[in-house]
């Protein structure tokens, strides 16, 4: 590719890049657990209910983060986002290490 095509498909993934709507770095993990009533079903051997957490390294350490029912679907959305994000960190480095290669 010349360095033109390379400016060109940069300028594409910068766009993209720009474009591109909040995002949240960390692993979607979705488990089940007992509520708090004890009358419920799921003390009395009946279906515990679905959760949903966001986990990754904070300072080092793991953190579950819990996602109340009302935002998962968003916070689907914004975990999305970060591999698009990641994606596109990547395809544009490799933009840039082929214009090095060009020695122009
Ligand atoms: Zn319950």
């Amino acid at each position: 590719m010349s360095k033109l095509q390379l400016q060109t498909k940069r300028q594409n993934l910068l766009r993209q890049l720009q474009n591109l709507d909040p995002w949240i770095e960390g692993s979607l993990v979705s488990t089940s657990r007992k509520c708090g009533k004890k009358n419920c079903a799921c003390h009395h051997n009946g279906p515990k209910h679905p959760v949903l957490f966001v986990t990754g390294k904070e300072a080092g350490k793991t953190v579950c983060l819990y996602i109340p029912r009302q935002l998962e679907s968003e916070v689907k959305q914004w975990v999305q986002n970060y591999k698009k994000l990641k994606a596109l960190i990547r395809q544009i480095s490799e933009v840039q290490k082929e214009i090095i290669r060009l020695r122009e």
